[in-house]
């Protein structure tokens, strides 16, 4: 009896994990399909300048219409798509995009400065040769200028890559394109490449914001992030910004720029116009 239960566990415990890798295989079988099938669309989170309330740009999120499962979250198939290398033609087309709308809007809704774009560059993208070569075709392309454009890595992507780093980063600093640090705290401790490498902003990873008002150290965490910031003469974004409280504990030590629910969820491009439209402006709201 005994026997034959611990073969049926074995066998359970397998077919799951047959189950998984099936599942895995299949989503990489599907995103290769996406691609051509042009199933993915992006949403735009709007970044909000605290001194005004008013958005001065936005951050591409791509999402993935899937024909059979719906919507599957980047936080499942960004993994997926890193591990193959499907990222690469997923995050161009990504830019490409985004650089499009945002050079739509700029044209139809001119501010001074004009709005900005921000797109997530994965570490396996960040490694590509090319990539500065692609950046630079897309913004001719689209006709957007390098200082509207900001890449937002994260400090691993660079750690894992810094033999070609300081390189790339000098370049895309040459193109005024913008280094924003993505999920900053969450990654390597050593800020010593902050000299290094032409960073022009520190995004605080949502995980110490969401928890500013539940533990002092989170608080402490976010304050030194800013200060860092300041000190180093470069900007700060608050990211995951969900309640008035943490608003206003970003406002006491002078945070830049924010963006979370707060203010507003990634939107779909006739939203966010309508948005724009409207006048960027959340202080009437
Ligand atoms: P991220 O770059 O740190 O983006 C911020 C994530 O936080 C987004 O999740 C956004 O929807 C979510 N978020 C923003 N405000 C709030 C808030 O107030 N509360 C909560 N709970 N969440 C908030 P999303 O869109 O699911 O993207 C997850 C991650 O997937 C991104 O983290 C980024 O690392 C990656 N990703 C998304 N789009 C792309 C892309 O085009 N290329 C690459 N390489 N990665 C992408
Ligand atoms: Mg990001
Ligand atoms: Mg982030
Ligand atoms: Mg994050």
């Amino acid at each position: 009896r005994a026997k034959a239960l611990g073969k049926a566990r074995y066998e359970l415990f397998d077919s799951t994990m047959y189950a998984q890798a099936t599942e895995l295989m299949q989503l990489e079988m599907d995103l290769r399909h996406a691609i051509e099938h042009q199933e993915f669309i992006i949403h735009y989170q709007p970044i909000i300048l605290l001194e005004t309330y008013k958005v001065i740009g936005f951050e591409a999120l791509v999402r993935w219409q899937h024909p059979q499962q719906g919507f599957v979250s980047p936080e499942k198939f960004i993994p997926i798509a890193e591990e193959t290398g499907l990222i690469v033609p997923i995050g161009y087309w990504v830019m490409r995009e985004a650089c499009r709308q945002l050079r739509a809007w700029q044209e139809q809704f001119p501010t001074n400065p004009p709005l900005t774009i921000s797109v997530n560059i994965s570490t396996k993208q960040f490694s590509q040769p090319d990539l500065i070569e692609q950046i630079h075709q897309i913004l001719q392309e689209t006709g957007v200028e390098g200082r509207s454009l900001k890449l937002e890595i994260t400090e691993s992507a660079i750690m894992e890559n810094t033999e070609s780093a300081t390189a790339m980063l000098l370049h895309l600093q040459q193109m005024n394109v913008q280094l924003h640090l993505d999920d900053f705290g969450t990654g390597y401790s050593s800020l010593s490449y902050l000299h290094r490498f032409p960073t022009n902003a520190l995004k605080i990873d949502r995980s110490f914001v969401m928890n500013i008002g539940v533990n002092g150290e989170n608080l402490e965490i976010v304050q030194a992030i800013i200060t860092l910031a300041h000190s180093l003469n470069i900007d700060v974004v608050a990211e995951g910004v969900e309640t008035v409280e943490q608003l206003a504990q970003l406002a006491v030590y002078k945070c830049k720029y924010a963006q979370g629910y707060f203010f507003s969820k990634p939107l779909n491009s006739k939203l966010a116009s309508t948005l724009i439209a409207s006048g960027l402006n959340f202080e009437s709201n």
